[in-house]
């Protein structure tokens, strides 16, 4: 599996994207920076996106996305994967006629630029060569991670990826699983921010520490970090090396993982 981070900021600055990654080139976790990011023939090439959630930083690029593909021509629609309350949040508030058009009956029902899948948090789906799994997790809106496993067969290497978070518990049993390699998490602010990171419902380095001790198991997966408030950059960093953690890496945007 190789998992491309298109971006990996809690704030957007110039040079700096939202969070979304691109896994082999065909499925999208979230779209903070897809458009700003991809040429069109690789947008094109985008067939699944997995939404966390609703968050404005984890959508906004959806919507030129599905402009862009609406003049592609490709034939074959862009499913929009997430639980059915986001989904519903995504029609009300975006994709209602007002805020951007309803690409799901452009330019026709039969045969829309968008469709919307439901998955329900526990139950595996499988999504093209994939095998996608939600899993509910602490934010201020419904959440969820995903669990990506790189095929079907029991052998196969799998990738976490959370959604913005607070403190959880469902998701770290299911990353403490021997198949999980990599597990995507945020560390949103510094310790000093920590109650308005407990009324945001994000992680500070400290919570972070807190949340790996839940994996339970002595080979951990490589962690990799990211949603940093930009503001606070440095000070997060020091703190996640006092945590002395060699498995711990701080993304950047650009970056290529394969597991
Ligand atoms: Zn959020
Ligand atoms: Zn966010």
């Amino acid at each position: 599996m190789e998992i491309r981070v298109l971006g990996c900021h809690g704030s957007q600055l110039p040079g700096c994207g939202l969070t979304s990654f691109l896994i082999d080139g065909t499925t999208l976790v979230d779209a903070g920076a897809v458009t700003s990011v991809l040429a069109l023939e690789e947008q094109a090439r985008v067939e699944h996106i997995l939404v966390t959630h609703a968050h404005l930083d984890h959508i906004r690029e959806l919507s030129s996305l599905a402009d862009n593909l609406c003049y592609f021509r490709r034939g074959t629609p862009l499913w929009v994967v997430a639980p059915e309350g986001v989904i519903a949040q995504l029609r009300k508030h975006i994709f209602n006629g007002a805020i951007w058009p309803d690409f799901s009956a452009i330019p026709s029902a039969e045969n829309p630029v968008l469709r919307f899948m439901a998955v329900r948090p526990g139950e595996a789906s499988s999504l093209g060569h994939l095998r996608v799994t939600a899993i509910p997790v602490h934010h201020t809106v419904e959440t969820v991670a995903y669990v990506v496993d790189a095929g079907t067969g029991s052998g196969a290497p799998a990738a976490v990826f959370i959604g913005d978070t607070g403190p959880t518990d469902e998701v770290w049993a299911v990353a403490g699983q021997d198949r999980v390699r990599a597990v995507f998490v945020e560390t949103s602010l510094p310790g000093e921010l920590g109650d308005l990171a407990r009324l945001t419902g994000h992680l500070t380095p400290a919570d972070l520490a807190a949340e790996l001790g839940k994996l339970g198991r002595a080979n951990q997966p490589q962690i990799y970090l990211y949603h940093m408030k930009i503001q606070y950059l440095n000070e997060i960093q020091q703190e996640i090396s006092l945590l002395g953690n060699v498995n711990i890496h701080v993304l950047s945007d650009g970056q290529v993982i394969r597991i």
